[in-house]
């Protein structure tokens, strides 16, 4: 009978050396001694067998939502995730925490695909990411149906929203893993906000039952900002130098053209800049995003083909060059930056040419009505957000429904306050101008009329007998400019879809009868700027350690084949220069530094602390 209980309780232990529980795995796999917001209640709602949504920002920490439940629960947990090219590096980051993964997707050979099958069917893996593709054919199906599966993961649950710019056809055959795995808990996650999103991932997924897990949306580690667009070209190089010069980052064009030229500029200019977009080969994609992951300062200019699920967690800027057609678009690009935490800007330039091409392409796009009219309505808050005199991030929340009391102190109004004028009386001239010109003319005409110029072409149209003709001639081009940008913006004026020229819409009958007054924020040059300083600060006196520290990782990055943050995180690497240990065991202590990565990484940082410690007593 002893025996028997010995012979059990070995057995038992051989499996598993501790009770495993979730905050075991998040302390001996990943380093974390607490969880963060409502990880907890997630994990433990997907251990006990339960659906879930759950909305989080980017950098909220999605990951260890299904990670934990996938080694506290018996079984394999697939992971579908679109993101093939990606499916790489989640699998070695996991391997890196000592954690069974693989993945099931078209870059493997069939001789691989069938190794892990096998694999997967006789319990190897803990975690098995899967493209949505493959997942929905019979037989991967059939093979699901014969291992053992703890949890379905649908990671970048928007890719089901029709409407959305990520939608992905094979997302709406998911709901087979409904129907065929009733039994089995799906856990849904998105940083996606918005409401109608929300509404059609549940539909889709058949996800009614499933608890919603709804996490506020700020990222105070992002510092907001956006400003006209004066010498775009000659803002951006002053930012990426003055703020951050050798960080890595996005910077986000319209066109495949302007991101080839923007680039090129770039490399001119001497910075590391790669192209991406959809016109270039999968191979040279391919390429450019591994560069981009794996080098340290890399700045990729691309369009918004590039991006989701990128989670490199130290990108340190995101800069628009164009605006965004809406703010989710924007919320979601700029969230981009900043995943570990660690201070991060978001800058867009923008200027009127930005309103009349999205305003251009809204209504030139095939689909219903009420289509057209929910993108425009789009485009409108999204202007809106640009021309706004009050806190950025008090307003972007406020879009999805997330309430900060405050005005946040992190964005460019609450940094350096705009002044405000009463544009009234402006206003009224430059749109009588643009209807006395018979609302035939783009904003350059109807400026030259205003300020008395250009008499020539003004003569031709009879536009010099204008009563409005040189009415604002003490007013210079640029301002002018300004105003006309923020009237289209703010909706009294429309842009015609094929020639560009200026509308009146049904809004500015009220300011030009007098009966409302307009108060606009004023233009300034482009001065809010963080002073110089790390987004990780270290002490002078630790400066040589930390480089130090940061070879080490570089060089293990290496011999492993892997990015630098999959050995150590920026952060991880700051905590343990704070706390400098001495044996394994206390590096145990420092945050992001689990049972796995202290014995296969911490017997070389050890080294380096040393030697350092011997340096400074020196
Ligand atoms: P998301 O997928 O939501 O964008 P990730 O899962 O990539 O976010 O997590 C973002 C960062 O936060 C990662 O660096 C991750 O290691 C870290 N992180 C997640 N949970 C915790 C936690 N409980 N404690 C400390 N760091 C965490
Ligand atoms: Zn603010």
């Amino acid at each position: 009978m002893v025996a028997f209980f010995i012979a059990a309780y070995c057995i038992a232990n051989e499996r598993y050396p501790m009770e495993v529980t979730p905050h075991s795995v998040l302390e001996h796999t990943f380093g974390y001694s607490e969880f963060r917001g409502q990880q907890e209640a997630i994990v433990n709602a997907v251990i006990g067998g339960q659906d879930a949504l759950v909305l989080m920002p980017t950098g909220g920490g999605k990951s260890l939502c299904y990670q934990i439940p996938a080694l506290v629960r018996n079984g394999v947990a697939i992971v579908v995730s679109p993101l093939i090219a990606l499916m790489q590096d989640q699998v070695e980051a996991l391997r890196a925490l000592g954690v069974k993964a693989g993945f099931l997707n078209s870059t493997l050979s069939a001789q691989e695909i069938y190794d892990n099958e096998q694999a997967l069917q006789s319990g190897t893996f803990d975690v098995m990411y899967v493209a949505p593709e493959r997942l929905i054919q019979a037989r991967t199906i059939n093979l699901l149906q014969h291992s053992q599966i703890a949890l379905f993961a649908i990671d970048e649950a928007h890719c089901v929203a029709q409407w959305g710019h990520d939608f992905r056809a094979d997302y709406l055959r998911l709901d087979v893993l409904h129907r065929e795995f009733p039994n089995v808990p799906r856990i849904a996650l998105t940083a996606t906000a918005d409401t109608r999103t929300r509404q059609e991932i549940i539909e889709r997924l058949a996800l009614e039952q499933a608890e919603q897990f709804v996490s506020g949306f700020d990222r105070p580690n992002i510092q907001y900002r956006i400003h006209p667009k004066d010498k775009p070209r000659q803002q951006l190089t002053k930012f990426l130098r003055q703020e951050h010069d050798g960080d890595a980052g996005i910077v986000y064009c319209l066109s495949r053209d302007k991101v080839e030229k923007t680039a090129s500029w770039l490399q001119a200019e001497g910075f590391e800049a790669l192209p991406y977009h959809a016109g270039l080969s999968a191979e040279i994609r391919a390429y450019h995003q591994r560069r981009f992951l794996r080098e340290d300062s890399i700045i990729m200019v691309a369009t918004i083909a590039f991006g989701m699920g990128i989670d490199k967690p130290d990108v340190r800027f995101v800069a628009h060059l164009d605006m965004p057609k809406s703010i989710e678009a924007y919320y979601q690009e700029t969230g981009r930056a900043g995943r570990d935490g660690a201070p991060s800007t978001a800058l867009l330039l923008y200027g009127f040419e930005d309103v009349v091409k999205l305003r251009q392409m809204t209504s030139n796009n095939e689909g219903s009505e009420a289509f057209r009219r929910a993108e425009q309505e789009r485009l409108n808050a999204m202007l809106a957000l640009c021309e706004l005199a009050s806190c950025r991030r008090q307003t972007l929340l406020r879009y999805f429904d997330d309430d900060l009391s405050k005005p946040c102190g992190n964005c460019d109004t609450c940094l350096e306050p705009p002044k405000t004028w009463d544009a009234t009386e402006a206003a009224q001239k430059a749109l009588s101008c643009v209807y006395r010109t018979g609302q035939r003319f783009g904003v350059q005409h109807v400026v030259d009329v205003l300020r008395g110029e250009n008499n020539e072409r003004a003569k031709q149209y009879g536009h010099d007998q204008l009563s409005t003709f040189g009415i604002g001639a003490e007013t210079p081009q640029q301002e002018w400019k300004a105003l006309f940008r923020q009237l289209a913006a703010l909706g009294y004026l429309d842009v015609d879809r094929e020639y560009g020229s200026l509308l009146l819409t049904e809004s500015c009958r009220h300011l030009l009868r007098g009966e409302k007054t307009l108060e606009l924020r004023k233009d300034t040059k482009t001065t809010t700027k963080r002073s110089k300083r790390q987004a990780i600060e270290i002490d002078h006196e630790d400066l040589a350690l930390w480089h130090a520290l940061r070879q080490c990782r570089r060089r293990l990055a290496e011999e492993y084949g892997v990015p630098p943050y999959v050995i150590f995180h920026d952060v991880t690497l700051q905590n343990m220069l704070h706390l400098k240990p001495n044996t394994i065991q206390q590096m145990l202590e420092v945050s992001g530094i689990g049972d796995a990565k202290a014995q296969k990484y911490g017997h070389a940082f050890l080294d380096i602390l040393r030697e350092y410690e011997y340096k400074g007593t020196d």
